[in-house]
């Protein structure tokens, strides 16, 4: 297809791309699925597409409707890119420690945004209960029709990924791939992934990787949703409940992965590989390269390169930011951020 008709036909069929230094440190080949090079920038693309199109289908939404989302980010400017293209409004609710970067691609996409204070999921003001009674609300009034996208409990999320993420990863590797890892936002990404690759070829090893102060990793290694102690700085994952969504996963193993590693292997790349990446994909190549260790060499491991580091310019990318966080500052870093315009 050499021609796309519009943005939602450009979603989707990106590049799997080697990573050299990860590959050459475990001896198996690691390979990233390129997905900052979605139209939006982000994996979320795909739930964004497959959210509106699967609504369309049911009749959820009518010309000039309104898509709602409490998100992170990412999925917000998934839906307002399909939405755009295909003639709704987007209204996000973001909680308001997400990077400004993101906000302000939301507005300039056309989204209203409105911003909550960050409240655990356990408190009714928290931005995914805000924004499903907002929807609730407007629904009253909207015309056209209003889907609240709700990612964590809409299976639509998940088929996207069982739809188009796995079968072309599948296809990309020719079927020659003996382990699968990503870190779980919503897991949907993790859920359609693990799940298509698993009817495909039962002996894969699906895998997580959680950063600390969520409850994947123990869900996934000792069949408990308990989260670890700590925190991270990454942006969109992080989950501490099972959702329907992440119920659908087929992962055999976890890997509980600090900000320190996932940092570095983001630095390590910009440096020497010429990719700008977000701290979600540190933690997933940290995690692809301890299942590499675990599964010896000369295996191929796949993993998500989830969105752009573009977006993390005022935080990962800023050494005042890092030194507050007490996180390593490598020299040209002090050197390079805080260009001011
Ligand atoms: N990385 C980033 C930067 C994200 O925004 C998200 C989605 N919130 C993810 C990873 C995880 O994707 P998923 O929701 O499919 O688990």
């Amino acid at each position: 297809m050499t021609i796309r008709n519009d943005v939602v036909e450009a979603i989707g069929n990106t590049p799997l791309i080697k990573l050299k230094q990860a590959s050459e440190l475990t001896g198996c080949t690691i390979l990233g699925k390129a997905e900052f090079m979605n139209p939006g920038q982000s994996v979320k693309d795909r739930a964004g597409k497959w959210m509106i199109l699967e609504a369309e289908k049911r009749g959820e939404l009518r010309p000039g409707g309104l898509v709602v989302e409490a998100t992170a980010g990412n999925t917000g400017i998934g839906l307002a890119v399909v939405a755009s293209a295909r003639g709704y409004r987007t209204l996000i609710v973001i909680p308001e420690t997400q990077s400004q970067e993101k906000k302000d691609f939301l507005k300039l996409c056309g989204a209203e945004l409105i911003e909550v204070p960050a409240l655990p999921y356990a408190n009714p003001n928290n931005y995914q209960h805000v924004g499903r009674r907002l929807a609730d609300e407007l629904r009253k009034t909207e015309p056209n029709g209003v889907l609240f996208a709700d990612q964590w409990n809409n299976l639509d999320n998940a088929k996207a990924h069982y739809e188009s993420t796995g079968p072309e990863i599948w296809e990309q590797t020719g079927g020659k791939i003996d382990g699968f890892i990503c870190s779980v936002g919503t897991g949907g990404t993790l859920a359609g992934v693990s799940r298509y690759l698993k009817e495909k070829h039962p002996g894969i090893v699906n895998a997580c990787a959680d950063p600390h102060g969520f409850a994947m990793y123990e869900l996934f290694k000792n069949g408990q949703a308990k989260s670890t102690p700590g925190d991270s700085i990454t942006e969109g994952i992080g989950l501490g409940r099972v959702t329907p969504v992440i119920e659908t996963a087929k992962v055999d193993d976890a890997f509980l992965i600090p900000d320190e590693e996932a940092v570095k292997v983001i630095y390590e790349l910009i440096q020497h590989e010429g990719l700008c990446l977000g701290g979600s994909t540190g933690i997933n190549i940290v995690g692809a390269m301890r299942l590499a260790t675990q599964l010896g060499p000369g295996k191929t491991i796949v993993t998500v390169l989830c969105d752009s580091g573009s977006r993390y310019q005022s935080k990962l990318f800023n050494a005042d930011f890092m030194r507050a966080k007490n996180l390593p500052v490598p020299e040209w870093l002090e050197k390079r951020s805080n260009i001011k315009p």
